[in-house]
């Protein structure tokens, strides 16, 4: 059996948070899809496209690493795409209580697809999209956290 795990997320943009957790999962499973959740309430500063292609160029070079979209409900994209299971990551307490909720209703809506949390190294547990974005807009150097390419779009966005 293949092992397959989906890992969701805005990924508005990508950091390199997201990239450690992806590298953390490569060991344990034969596939991973990211992916980018499509949600209309949310209006992120990326389109999906945007996020499609930059998260395509971020993980170019890693064997059985996967980039797609998603709407509507996670657990049907994960039994679509015959995945056992979904990956978050965990960066602190205030992540959990959200993360448990969420797990525990994919659980109850698909019971044979777990969730798995892993943790990011230490320096990125203070990392997230959101920061990123005011820090790039108010022209702040970013370079250390994110992918190269994204770092030019970032920078793109603030020039606007
Ligand atoms: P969402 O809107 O689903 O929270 P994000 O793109 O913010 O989307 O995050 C996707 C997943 O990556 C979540 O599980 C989130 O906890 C995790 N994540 C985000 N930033 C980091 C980070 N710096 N370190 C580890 N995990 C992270």
């Amino acid at each position: 059996m293949t092992r397959h795990a989906i890992y969701p997320g805005s990924f508005d943009p990508v950091t390199n948070g997201h990239l450690d957790i992806v590298r953390r999962c490569r060991p344990l499973f034969d596939r991973v899809t990211v992916a980018v959740a499509v949600n209309p309430s949310k209006h992120p500063m990326f389109s999906v496209s945007e996020r499609l292609q930059m998260l395509s160029e971020t993980f170019a070079e890693f064997d059985h690493v996967e980039v797609a979209s998603f709407s509507g409900l996670l657990v049907n994209f994960a039994r679509d795409r015959q995945a056992q299971a979904i990956v978050r990551g965990l960066r602190a307490v205030s992540d959990f209580e959200y993360e448990l909720q969420m797990a525990l209703m994919n659980r109850r809506l698909a019971g044979t697809i777990e969730t798995i949390f892993l943790m990011p190294s230490e320096e990125y547990t203070y990392l997230s999209s959101s920061i990123i974005k005011g820090v790039a807009l108010a022209g702040g150097d970013v370079s250390s956290l994110v992918p190269p390419g994204v770092e030019t779009l970032l920078k793109k966005k603030a020039h606007r």
